[in-house]
């Protein structure tokens, strides 16, 4: 029978694309030490980084969350979990008790921004009319989320974003620009891009690590599960490709590892191409590519059907 190839111990897990057989604890120890050499490769952390971590409260921000407080609360870094409330009913509840609950755990502070207070509509109110837009939810959401999490970054002094994409992400964003011609977008997955249209700056300290394996760190460090997911929750190309990478990965250990690699080749080479031009909004004066940004064009939008909504819902006396 196999044994743990580090300690010789009961066998929990065979990394088929290296051959290493690892029992639960040296596998647990393993993703700490990946996330590590990550985020010094890239330089994602420095001493002084006061960190926000952006817990969703799904399994891969928790186990962000954890691995993050062990690695670099002893370091003296700050870390502070950054919780979005888009306000969708009986979803986003359950989530944000798991974050509460882990975040007081590990003794880290915890602060929740709603799109009701930031935006003054809640998901809900404003996908009621989701019919008439061109684009997806989880596309719509995104952008109202991505402005959030700067809020709250900023509310928190925080140096620093820390989300948790995994290295199936990465490698399905890369895919899908590709498919939709996003030849120029490309640049900005680079790890060491400085986006400056986000006040803070975003680091993915997962992004070489397999899902697969941060779900088993999760099992194993027992991060609470959500039994429900997001009911606006619409991934269209994003899970063909998942499915498509995940049966190479299974007749081909290791094709992912390397999917990463020649994406993190192509990135670098469109990384200073890709610059995004940017002039103040007219509005809120944030980041802008043609003077009125994608949140103020949107929510002006959504305003004004939640008004229309809750007049005609007046006049018929509801
Ligand atoms: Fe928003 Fe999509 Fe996440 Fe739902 S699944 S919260 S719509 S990004
Ligand atoms: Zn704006």
């Amino acid at each position: 029978m196999s044994v743990c190839t580090r300690c010789g111990g009961k066998p929990f897990y065979t990394r088929r694309y290296s051959g290493e057989t690892l029992c639960a604890a040296c596998f647990r120890d393993s993703i700490a030490e990946k996330t590590k050499r990550t985020v010094s490769k890239y330089g994602m952390f420095g001493p002084r980084d006061r960190i926000a971590v952006a817990v969703s409260g799904g399994k891969d921000s928790l186990s962000l969350l954890k691995v993050l407080s062990e690695l670099y609360l002893p370091r003296r870094n700050e870390i502070v979990a950054i919780s979005i409330d888009e306000g969708v009913a009986g979803y986003r509840d359950e989530a944000l008790d798991h974050a509460r609950a882990v975040a007081e755990e590990l003794d880290v502070d915890q602060v929740v921004v709603s799109y009701k207070d930031l935006f003054g509509f809640s998901l809900d109110e404003a996908l009621d009319w989701k019919e008439e837009r061109p684009v997806s939810s989880c596309s719509f959401c995104g952008v109202f989320r991505r402005r959030a999490i700067d809020e709250a970054a900023t509310r928190v002094s925080a140096t620093v974003v820390a989300t948790a994409h995994n290295l199936d992400d990465y490698v399905q964003t890369f895919m899908i620009n590709l498919m939709h011609g996003d030849v120029e977008r490309l640049g900005w997955l680079d790890p060491a891009y400085v986006d400056n249209s986000f006040p803070v700056r975003r680091v993915k300290p997962f992004m070489e690590i397999y899902e697969e394996e941060v779900a088993l760190y999760a099992f194993l460090a027992g991060v609470p599960f959500q039994s429900v997911s997001c009911p606006y929750m619409h991934e269209g190309l994003r899970s063909e490709v998942r499915d498509y990478l995940n049966k190479m990965e299974a007749n081909h250990p290791g094709i992912k590892n390397v999917l990463l690699r020649s994406s993190l080749d192509v990135i670098s080479r469109f990384a200073h191409s890709s610059e995004k031009e940017s002039v103040p909004c007219i509005r809120c004066g944030k980041p802008s590519s043609s003077g009125l940004c994608n949140v103020c064009r949107m929510k002006a939008e959504v305003d004004e059907h939640v008004n229309i909504h809750r007049s005609s819902r007046s006049v018929g006396g509801g």
